[in-house]
């Protein structure tokens, strides 16, 4: 743990659930036994999301999954930042694909920079695909994917990075403790020689991508690594409460 604050944990339910499904989910959830000193936030489908807010318990904070740019509208299927902030302070994860376009790039910025200016927090998500990992470019991209948010958002107070290698999103290859260490280590550097020497020591670094129960605990001893970002872990009750408890 190097980040100031919590060690935070992440659940991205994604599109998953059916009314059922989410109540048992909630129900495990509710019995589990969570390690105090971490920050617990799930993020189930927006249509779930009263559902889950009148049935979860107070200790697991609810955020939305996305958010548009600015307030509401005439913009279909989308969500305002508002509308996301499903129990009050978070709106949640904020991806898309980073790498490949300016313009989608600072689009995600934006979008952090709006939620952050109504006083939300936000899950900012970076990430290499599989092919600029091979060709040795993994710093780089993280770095302008950085950059992105770096010039758009006013302050770092609210905001967790989430290192989420596009490769090990949801494809049950996790990336090695040290691959996952190297990175969140050149992040927390790039903050420091861009941003400032608080924010690098401040911001939490979280890791996404194929986290288990099984793989968590030797993740969470690496130094950077300031908590986890979990997808398909997360839907199952007692092993998203032994991926919360990993904190080491
Ligand atoms: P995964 O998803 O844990 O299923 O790989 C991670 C994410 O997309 O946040």
């Amino acid at each position: 743990m190097a980040g100031s604050g919590k060690f935070f944990v992440g659940g991205n339910w994604k599109c998953n659930g059916t009314k059922d499904s989410i109540a048992k989910l909630v129900s495990d959830l509710n019995s589990a036994t969570l390690e105090a000193d971490v920050d617990v936030v799930v993020s189930p489908p927006f249509v779930y999301i009263d559902q889950v807010k009148s049935s979860l318990t107070d200790r697991i904070e609810i955020s939305g999954q996305n958010s548009w740019v600015g307030k509401g509208g005439a913009f279909t299927a989308w969500n305002s930042s508002k509308t996301s902030a499903a129990s009050g302070s978070f709106l949640g994860i904020l991806k898309g694909d980073m790498s490949s376009e300016k313009r989608m790039r600072s689009f995600i910025g934006k979008k952090a920079a709006y939620a952050l200016s109504e006083g939300l927090g936000v899950i900012a998500c970076i990430g290499e695909k599989l092919e600029e990992r091979e060709a040795g470019k993994t710093f780089d991209v993280c770095f302008e994917q950085m950059k992105a948010f770096a010039d758009a958002v006013p302050s770092w107070d609210n905001v967790v990075v989430a290192y989420e290698p596009v490769w090990a999103i949801g494809t049950g290859k996790v990336a090695s403790p040290q691959q996952a260490q190297e990175v969140h280590v050149a992040v927390r550097d790039w903050l420091k020689k861009n941003v400032s020497e608080e924010v690098a020591s401040k911001t939490r670094i979280i890791y996404g991508g194929s986290v288990n129960g099984g793989n968590c605990a030797e993740l969470a001893k690496q130094e950077d690594i300031d908590g986890f970002l979990v997808g398909g872990a997360s839907l199952k009750g007692p092993e998203f409460a032994t991926i919360v408890n990993s904190v080491t």
